[in-house]
């Protein structure tokens, strides 16, 4: 396996182009990659869009009615947090903090890497497949990004409904509710359904948006936004309204502009190549910095960065 990052999503430098400011839209299409066996719709990060507040990286398994080979050996990250959140079937969270967490549905397993952490996602034991879902990462600032790694589960997230819409609200605020998961940087992230007709979604102005559609499509405008697609909206919005002609899933991302500009490579965000290189060196040489983990799942090695 040679993902999940590589110079196909970004350069492996620090070099971003100018960010934009205000409301703006833009539409990107996903990439399919393979992790493991299974294929995924990546469709963040992108050259010309590294992040979206902190969100800095979403792979889309799924829908997929017989169930999906999810399962992805025991493997190392720094400087992010990964959001599993699924749609349809079970997946079982292991971490070398000793975390074993089955997520189902409506759940969100949020694991924070911060200076080094191993984890592996495994096959439910109940058997139940994983269908459909979604990976996300979240890049923590420099704040929080060297101290010791965590793992919450929340299962009982808060609902917000509106116009013909029901969101659930993983992490931050939205439509007057906020989640009790953890956030080290101003975010948010929502899973919302729409039924048909428009919706309008209260922004804040400080905060970029984007937007992924997992299941249907709808449209801002008179654009077709269609699944797996991430449209864009910037910042500067006080509302967004969208328009659905059939029934539709997606998620709203969104966040304060990163300040920091995150360098990502395989399974790490940093700063640095050095960085980068020392991750490598010490994921290869099997330092305690990352914890242990047994798992009947074989070890994945690190690729060597490009520039070694
Ligand atoms: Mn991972």
């Amino acid at each position: 396996m040679s993902g999940p990052i590589t110079t196909m999503d970004v350069l492996p430098s620090a070099e971003v182009p100018a960010p934009q400011s205000g409301p703006i839209f833009e539409l990107y299409q996903p990439r399919e990659t393979a992790i493991g066996k299974t294929l995924v719709r990546r469709t963040l990060p992108k050259r010309q869009r590294r992040t979206i507040g902190a969100w800095c990286f979403a792979d889309h398994f799924g829908p997929e009615r017989t169930g999906l080979a999810m399962e992805v050996g025991p493997h190392p990250h720094i400087g992010l947090h990964t959001a599993t959140w699924l749609l349809a079937g079970e997946l079982l969270h292991r971490d070398s903090l000793g975390s074993e967490q089955l997520i189902r549905p409506g759940e969100l397993n949020l694991m924070t890497a911060g200076s080094g952490v191993t984890h592996s996602e495994e096959a439910s034991p109940n058997e139940v497949p994983v269908h459909n879902g979604i990976q996300l990462w979240i890049a923590q600032p420099d704040r929080t990004r060297n101290e010791a790694p965590a793992f919450e589960h929340h299962d009982a997230l808060p609902e917000a409904n509106f116009d013909n819409a029901t969101a659930t609200v993983f992490l931050g605020s939205f439509g007057g509710v906020t989640s009790s998961a953890r956030a080290d940087t101003p975010i948010v992230g929502v899973e919302a359904t729409l039924g048909i007709g428009s919706s309008v979604l209260e922004l804040r102005k400080e905060f970029e948006y984007g937007i992924i559609v997992l299941e249907g499509r709808l449209a801002f405008k008179g654009s077709p936004i269609e699944q797996d697609a991430l449209a864009y909206f910037g910042t500067g919005r006080e509302e967004l309204m969208l328009t659905a002609q059939e029934p539709c899933i997606f998620l709203l991302l969104g966040g304060e502009p990163f300040a920091e500009t995150p360098l990502m490579w395989w399974n790490f965000v940093a700063r640095t190549r050095a960085e980068i290189d020392q991750a490598y060196q010490d994921w290869q040489e099997r330092s305690p910095r990352f914890g242990s983990l047994d798992s009947k799942l074989d070890r994945i090695d690190a690729p060597k960065p490009d520039w070694r």
